[in-house]
């Protein structure tokens, strides 16, 4: 088998467009959000305006990180020391590293199969565990029934936060992820759906809500120069009762961003066809189960998961073993250890040590991928044939 040579971790670059508002941002020296001149509302407000109206929300806030948004979403909402957190057993450290930056606690729900949070579980540990809010993690763009999520949250009055980090430009049943609870938390950073290296928004349809993360982020008294914020009135006990917790984005990152957002649509496309092709290669594959996209669902395909649910731990390292061989770069999410990107909630120590039997049955049998736009068609069929080609040849040497 001819080994494949593209990068995993090679983003498309910076467009033209995108690097031309830059220059000028640099060339201007203001760079800070509120260095601005008369009433130009600047390219953080300019953003946050046209990323409120992509989403269908109200209010926007840019800023430093996806994990900031989720911390400020949880401080804004009140969670702090004692709280617990439900969120997803199948995530990225970022997700339980938020929950202990405020100082509550996270309590892990169980995933299925199709990696998205099993409801029964929530519900159980929505009993137990009285929590002051669910952050559900649409971890690599998986959506679970969000109309039976949300009823059920409703039902006990719990808010939901979403970290949409790998669903934005998702949507369930033609709404928006992000947009089911009271805050949806995206992320910029360059593994992600839209790239300035670093960088974060938080989106609400709630005044007060958004008014205290607006304070919490560092605006000052300077909240009038946002793009898609709550009125002036919202702000007038908000303003002195808030703290500044800075976590601004600035106008170099605002600027390059900006035209990507204009890109985001056309992206998720070619995302989808690019996932689409490897996903029905290996569905056809024996003993390998590729996650169910319900109907409702429409996904951005930005990376690729697959199961192979009877296979031990020594099949899966040789899957991986053999893949990067030949080039391809799985990560398996079953490691004792983690690696790179990956993580276990077995390696957050920093987390309450919990027994989660089905999610830890899924993990050990987890592979996932990551799907670059500098893939062409061409590559991701190869990369296809070496996954089945791999795969194939693990699970003989397992049955001999
Ligand atoms: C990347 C990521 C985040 C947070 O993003 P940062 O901008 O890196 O803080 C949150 N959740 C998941 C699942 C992620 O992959």
């Amino acid at each position: 088998m001819r080994p494949f040579t593209g990068s995993f971790t090679q983003q498309e670059t910076i467009a033209e467009d995108a690097i031309d508002a830059a220059v000028e941002v640099l060339r201007s020296g203001r760079l800070h959000r509120y260095n601005t001149v008369g009433d130009e509302l600047g390219p953080v407000a300019e953003l946050e305006k046209a990323y409120a109206a992509y989403q269908g929300a109200e209010y926007c806030l840019a800023c430093t990180s996806g994990g900031y948004a989720m911390a400020t979403a949880m401080r804004a909402l009140g969670v702090g020391p004692g709280d617990n957190v439900l969120t997803n057993a199948f995530t990225l450290a970022p997700v339980p590293g938020a929950i202990a930056g405020v100082g509550a606690e996270a309590v892990l729900v169980e995933i299925t199969p199709d990696l998205v949070l099993d409801l029964a579980d929530l519900e159980t540990k929505i009993a137990s565990a009285n929590p002051k809010a669910v952050l559900l993690s649409n971890m690599r763009g998986h959506l679970c029934d969000m109309d039976a999520l949300t009823a059920l949250l409703d039902r006990h009055d719990i808010p939901l936060i979403e970290d949409c980090a790998h669903t934005m430009g998702a949507s369930w049943n033609g709404r928006k992820s992000g947009s089911f609870g009271v805050a949806g938390c995206f992320s910029t950073q360059t593994y992600k759906h839209l790239n300035s290296g670093e960088g974060g928004f938080l989106t609400s349809n709630d005044p007060e809500f958004m008014a205290r993360a607006i304070m919490m982020s560092g605006s000052y008294m300077l909240y009038d120069r946002h793009g898609a914020a709550p009125s002036p009135e919202v702000f007038k006990d908000i303003r002195l009762d808030t703290p500044n917790m800075s976590g601004r984005m600035d106008n170099l990152r605002a600027s390059i961003l900006l035209p990507q957002l204009e890109q985001l649509e056309t992206n998720i496309e070619r995302w989808n066809e690019r996932h689409d092709l490897v996903a029905d290669r290996l569905r056809g594959v024996a003993d390998v189960y590729v996650p169910h996209r319900p109907a409702e669902e429409s996904y951005v395909g930005s990376s690729f998961q697959f199961l192979m649910p009877d296979a031990d731990a020594d099949t899966m390292r040789q899957v991986v073993a053999a893949a990067k061989k030949l080039g391809v770069e799985l990560k398996w999410f079953g490691a004792d250890m983690p690696v790179g990107f990956t993580s276990n909630h077995q390696s957050w120590r920093y987390v309450t040590a919990q027994h989660l039997p089905k999610t830890d049955a899924i993990l050990a049998g987890l592979l996932d991928m990551r799907i670059p736009l500098t893939f062409s068609l061409e590559d991701c069929a190869h990369v296809a044939d070496i996954l089945v080609h791999v795969v194939g040849q693990a699970l003989r040497k397992g049955a001999a």
